[in-house]
Formats: structure tokens, C-alpha cells, sequence
């Protein structure tokens, strides 16, 4: 939409503030609000400084002057202020004008741009499923619990018990055994249509919701694929209206990727296909799961590129653990079709030629999802050019069940990495690939990797509750 447009909108809407937003390395939204007094013409061509030296991973603090310039092409009605904001995503510029090379949303539009400079198609469509649990907020109830709500000892005792037994509902969801069940047993149907309403609200087409596989407060919404940064843009819109209904309702939502031991965990699977206008690449009648050659070396290009690939999709300690067999998430690293134990999946039901797609299982929330979609198309691409065929070097296609082949069956075929470490030494020997056509720059990976190392170390040096069961002789 023009500036002019944005400008009208705000009379229309008697929006107070406007709230400018950027992306950090981790995908973490953060924003500065003006009034909307403060804010014409000039300030799209001006932007708005912040101090880049307090953004981790971003500037020196010798060199910290940033600006945040709006991008008019994406802007929604805050849902949750009290006095109307209007939100608008910003790309980061230097203070001569140019284009921050560590900004995300600027490297999603370089993977943008080189998809049309290597001639391969026209635009690339990612769509992703990010998982999430609503848990109970403790600190809302504590609140709730020191307040008028509970006068006397003796009730808030009784609440809290009657919580611990779940209400006494007498049936709880077993791990693992929540998908799709009506309520009583769900219990997050009105949370997850308010979630819907405020994500169609702001622009999103919301396709469906439903509570996922893992015990009570497991959810996936699914919104309708765009282009690449248009829909890394969509899921920070989708990952804070999420968390912000969940406080409206009391609760919290989390993406982290596997915050119960035992139960399924979050994933992020991200569908992706390639256009050249309205023609789709990916679709050739006949073939395994009537893909192209083309898709079959994008296949190709994100499978030989995983381990490194999952520094930048699975970048936590908890996405590894995430990555285990048994739970729905992808361990091993082959294509096949229907089967969700392989990393990508073709997904073949009811699939027309413009539904073909392939989806990639591994990646998490805690992804940025710039960077995530950037890179993965820079794999595939990077598969398309070498013509590495999936077939020929051993990625399948595997119709099994993987988490129940013999252990000669399982010798064959390769793992995703282990820990996050070991995904990064991968990112560190293998990132040729993303540096085509100056998409990502080496100071951003050599800072990425020195930043998720710092992360990893923090983690690693840290006293585990295990260490206390298997080391704690008394
Ligand atoms: N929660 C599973 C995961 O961690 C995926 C379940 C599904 O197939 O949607 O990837
Ligand atoms: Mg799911
Ligand atoms: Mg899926």
C-alpha cells in the first residue's frame, strides 16, 4: 500500500500510535511507538532511529546508530492496545542509507531477488505449520491468587488443589494422545477461533485450527502460503497474536520446540514450491509422487545441505531434543511421500498440480523465519543448479516407517545432527551455498555462529536437573 494510503488509514482508524517494528537474529520482534501526531510523509522517507549496540548480535555499540525504515506493504490494527496502534514491520538501514546486511528481512529479500536472477521461476511459496502449547500462566495466577479473588486461606488452598487434580475432570490427555479430540477434552477451541479471528483481523487467511498430538494445550493454526518474506512477515504477525491471546486468556503460549520430556513436541514443517508465474515447477504427472526433476533436486539440495541448513531452522539447544525418534519429528535425513518420519515429506492427498509442494519436517519455531526460509531456499536452489538427484546419493525415497527398521536397514541412512553444536560445526565447513549471489554475507555467518555458540555455552555450563538424578550421592 503508498505511504498516501497508510496516512489515510490512520485517519480512518483514529489510530493514536503508530508502532514501528524490526526483527532481531533470533527472529524476536522489537518496536518503537509514535504518536501519530509525530508521524507524516517525512517519516517514511526518514525512519526512525534506534540504538542497533543494544540488539544482540547486532552493532558495536562504537557504530550503534540504526534506522528502521517502515515498509508500507505490511502494516495491521494492533489487537491487543487499549488506544489504537497501527503496526508496521521495517526494514533496518545504516545511517548512510543503506541496507543492514545482518537485517533479516533484508536477506529474504536478496533470496527473493537471486531466485529470479538464476532463472529458475518467478517466486517461491513457503507455508509454514508452527506448532505451540498454552500452558497455565503461573505468574497470572499467583497474581490472581494474592489479590481479592481468594480472601481466605483456606479457598485458594482448595483451588490450588482442585488445579493440581486438573479440575477433577477425571480424565486428562494421555502423552501423545490429543489429537484432534472435541471438547470437553479440548479445551483451547474458543482460545485458538479467538487467535483465527484476530490473525483474519490483520490480514492473514486462516485455513484451520486444531489441538495437536501432544497432551492437553498442544495447537497448530495454519495459514494460507505467500511468498517468502511476505510470509516470514505473516508468522511473526501469527507468533504474536498467539501469545498475546494466550495472556488475554490468562494462559502462555510457547514455541519452544520441546518443552515436555516424554511428549510430542512443536515443529515448524514448512511447505515450499517454486512458480514461474502461474505455471508450477514442482508438478510432473507420472513421477514418484508426480514431482518434477526440478523438485526432486530442490529435494536434492536441502537434504545434502541439512546439517548445516538446521544451524539456521533447528538454531536452539531444545530443538535437538525435539529430534528424536518416536514422537512425529523427523530424524532421519530422506524424502517420501505421506510418511512423517522422513525430514521431507510430499504431501499427496487430495494434491493438485499447484498444491504440489514438498514439506520440509524439520525446522522449529525457534527459527527466525527469514533467515530459515532464505536458507532453505538457497539449499534447494543450490540443488537445482548441481542437479543433485536425492535418488542417486542415497536420500530414498524411503515409504517405511523409519523408526522401525532393522539396525542394517538404519545404517543406510544419515541422521539429522545430534546437538546444536554439531549443527553449527556443519554451518562453519558447509555455507558456500548461501553466499550465491550475496545473500548472506560471511560477517553473518561468522557472527551467527559465534552468537548461537555463545547460546549453546550457556546452556552447557549450566547445572542440570538430571545431573542431580544420576550424579547426586547422598
Ligand atoms: N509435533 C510433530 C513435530 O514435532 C508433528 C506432528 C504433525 O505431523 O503435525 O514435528
Ligand atoms: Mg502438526
Ligand atoms: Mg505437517
Amino acid at each position: 500500500m503508498s505511504v498516501n494510503r497508510v496516512l489515510e488509514l490512520m485517519k480512518e482508524k483514529a489510530i493514536e500510535f503508530v508502532d514501528f517494528r524490526f526483527v532481531d537474529l533470533s527472529g524476536r520482534a522489537h518496536h518503537i511507538s509514535l504518536p501519530a501526531t509525530e508521524v507524516d510523509a517525512e517519516t517514511f522517507v526518514n525512519g526512525v532511529a534506534f540504538d542497533g549496540s543494544s540488539i544482540p548480535g547486532f552493532r558495536g555499540i562504537e557504530e550503534s546508530d540504526m534506522v528502521m525504515m517502515p515498509d508500507t506493504d505490511s502494516c495491521y490494527v494492533d489487537p491487543f492496545t487499549s488506544h489504537a496502534t497501527l503496526i508496521i514491520m521495517c526494514n533496518i538501514h545504516t545511517p548512510d542509507g543503506e541496507r543492514y546486511d545482518r537485517d533479516p528481512r533484508s536477506i529474504a529479500e536478496k533470496a527473493e531477488q537471486f531466485l529470479q536472477t538464476a532463472g529458475v521461476g518467478t517466486a517461491a511459496y513457503f507455508a509454514p505449520e508452527s506448532e505451540f502449547f498454552i500452558f497455565d500462566d503461573v505468574r497470572y495466577e499467583t497474581s490472581m491468587n494474592s489479590s481479592s479473588f481468594f480472601v481466605d486461606s483456606e479457598e485458594a488452598a482448595w483451588n490450588t488443589n482442585r488445579k493440581e487434580e486438573g479440575g477433577n475432570l477425571g480424565f486428562k490427555i494421555p502423552t501423545k494422545g490429543g489429537y484432534v479430540p472435541v471438547a470437553p477434552v479440548d479445551t483451547q477451541q474458543d482460545l485458538r477461533s479467538e487467535i483465527c479471528r484476530l490473525l483474519q483481523d490483520a490480514g492473514l487467511r486462516v485455513e484451520r485450527h486444531h489441538h495437536e498430538v501432544a497432551t492437553a494445550g498442544q495447537g497448530e493454526i495454519n495459514f494460507r502460503f505467500d511468498t517468502l518474506r511476505k510470509t516470514a512477515d505473516n508468522l511473526l504477525t501469527y507468533k504474536y497474536i498467539v501469545h498475546n491471546t494466550a495472556r488475554q486468556f490468562g494462559k502462555v503460549a510457547t514455541f519452544m520446540p520441546k518443552p515436555l520430556f516424554g511428549d510430542n513436541g512443536s515443529g515448524m514443517h514448512v511447505h515450499q514450491s517454486i512458480f514461474d508465474g502461474d505455471t508450477p515447477l514442482f508438478y510432473e504427472k507420472g513421477g514418484y509422487a508426480n514431482l518434477s526433476e526440478m523438485a526432486l533436486h530442490y529435494i536434492g539440495g536441502i537434504l545434502h545441505h541439512a546439517p548445516a541448513l538446521l544451524a539456521i531452522t533447528n538454531p536452539s539447544t531444545n530443538s535437538f531434543k525435539r529430534l528424536v525418534p518416536g514422537y512425529e519429528a523427523p530424524v532421519n535425513l530422506v524424502f517420501s511421500k505421506g510418511n512423517r518420519s522422513a525430514a521431507i515429506r510430499i504431501p499427496v492427498a487430495a494434491v493438485t498440480p499447484k498444491g504440489c509442494r514438498i514439506e520440509f519436517r524439520t525446522p522449529d519455531s525457534t527459527a527466525n523465519p527469514y533467515l530459515a526460509f532464505a536458507a532453505m531456499l538457497m539449499a534447494g536452489l543450490d540443488g537445482i543448479k548441481r542437479k543433485l538427484d536425492p535418488r542417486a546419493l542415497g536420500y530414498g525415497p524411503f515409504d517405511k516407517n523409519i523408526y522401525e527398521l532393522s539396525d542394517a536397514e538404519k545404517h543406510e541412512i544419515r541422521s539429522v545432527p545430534g546437538t546444536m553444536e554439531e549443527a553449527l560445526a556443519a554451518l562453519e565447513a558447509d555455507h558456500e551455498f548461501l553466499l550465491d549471489g550475496g545473500v548472506f554475507s560471511k560477517d553473518f555467518i561468522n557472527n551467527y555462529i559465534n552468537f548461537k555458540r555463545g547460546e549453546a555455552k550457556s546452556v552447557a555450563i549450566r547445572i542440570h536437573p538430571q545431573e542431580y538424578s544420576l550424579y547426586f550421592d547422598c
